[in-house]
């Protein structure tokens, strides 16, 4: 694509010219690709790597450091999101890859980025993590529905010079979308003073198409995505930014020298393999239909006063009562995150779809006041998302 430049204005000034780490394997080709060098390399004597493989790892599949980007991965991750390869980073989820925008992007102690709350927590963790202000614009509700209001971020954004703006589609944990439009008139409002991400990590469930085709006419604009949601492999830790080459270029020298480990790439390939995808394409359609069914009982509770749906896979449940509400889903074994902390959402739980046998279980529990003493066998799932 021959789009406009990134602006460099937008690069951090004393990362213009950082080449990153050169590490062993990106000085040298790695082993079976051919070299400038005059031999066809027959020892691999430029890494430190084992000479031998690990008694636990006979294929010796590990023995050696990973490509920074494995080509396999990346090759797929082009295809199923439609960029060129140039045009994707992978990371160690979108987590990386907004710490990744943070770094690339914000002077430490100098530099903001924009929010709209009630959002998800990272790109606060990132920006203080980097000695970066966050200005943030709060969502709007009606009836309880949150919702972004462009202009007033694009106001804020300019009066406050922020270099990044993060929206998320649907939002976590709003589960409301950012229209289409509404990106593009932000983007035309900030014109290319500042970075526009897209956090898309939910964008399977919402049954909308992607913003990244907006790329193509905007070169500030970035849209994360990630295998941890629809895909299932959170453990994996696969995430992407699709960003404008010269941008990409910069996010991977900001990179940690070698960030995919060898078996999660392998596991990420597979997952992407024609066969899994049909598999994911309808894990995703059963969740939706399942979110459906959550949002019809959790309506149907007395302990609950309002549900909104949103487009991710999850729900808000509003109650009078959350903090009861909580306490009594917890007594029958069962964990959903509590969002009191979250400005507009006071009395309000976020549940996962999960599976059908879950959502038995919630049943369960919601139709009964005197959950029975649990056996107390199950570790509680304190991860955090
Ligand atoms: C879950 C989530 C992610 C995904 O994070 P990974 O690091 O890719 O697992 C990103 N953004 C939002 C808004 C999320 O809720």
């Amino acid at each position: 694509m021959s789009a406009p430049a990134f602006p460099e204005e937008l690069i951090r000034p004393d990362l213009r010219d950082f080449t990153g780490y050169s590490s062993a394997r990106t000085s040298y080709s790695s082993p079976g690709t051919s070299t400038a060098a005059t031999a066809p390399v027959q020892a691999w004597l430029n890494a430190n790597e084992a000479g031998l493989p690990n008694l636990a790892d006979p294929g010796a599949r590990v023995r050696r450091y990973p490509e920074p980007q494995p080509p396999a991965l990346v090759a797929a991750l082009a295809d199923l999101y439609a960029v060129a390869p140039e045009e994707l980073v992978v990371a160690r989820g979108s987590d990386e890859a907004i710490d990744l925008l943070v770094r690339a992007i914000c002077r430490p102690g100098q530099d903001s980025i924009l929010q709209t709350s009630p959002t998800f927590g990272m790109y606060a963790v990132s920006a203080r993590l980097h000695g970066v202000r966050v200005v943030d614009v709060p969502q709007r509700q009606v009836e309880g529905e949150f919702g972004v209001d462009v202009e007033e971020v694009a106001a804020a954004a300019l009066e406050q010079g922020c270099r990044i703006i993060f929206l998320t589609s649907p939002g976590n944990p709003t589960g409301s979308l950012v229209p289409a439009p509404d990106v593009e008139r932000l983007l035309q409002l900030v014109q290319g003073r500042a970075v526009v991400v897209v956090d898309e990590a939910y964008l399977e469930f919402a049954q909308v198409d992607s913003v990244r085709p907006l790329t193509e006419q905007h070169p500030t604009l970035v849209v994360l995505r990630t295998l941890s949601k629809a895909h299932a492999l959170a453990a994996a830790r696969i995430g992407v930014a699709l960003a404008h080459r010269d941008l990409a270029v910069l996010l991977r020298r900001v990179q940690a020298p070698y960030p995919i480990a060898e078996p999660a790439a392998a596991l990420a390939v597979r997952a992407l393999e024609p066969e899994a995808l049909a598999d994911t394409e309808a894990r995703v359609a059963s969740t939706v239909a399942n979110r459906s069914r959550l949002v019809g009982l959790l309506r149907a509770s007395p302990a609950v006063q309002a549900v909104h749906e949103g487009r991710a896979n999850f729900v808000i449940a509003r109650s009078r009562d959350a903090a009861g509400l909580l306490d009594h889903l917890q007594e029958c074994g069962i964990v959903v995150r509590d969002l009191s902390r979250y400005p507009g959402l006071h009395d309000a739980v976020r549940v996962s779809v999960g599976s059908s046998h879950e959502i038995d279980l919630l049943e369960r529990a919601l139709s009964t006041d005197d959950p029975r003493p649990s056996a107390d066998t199950t570790t509680p799932d304190v991860r955090n998302r």
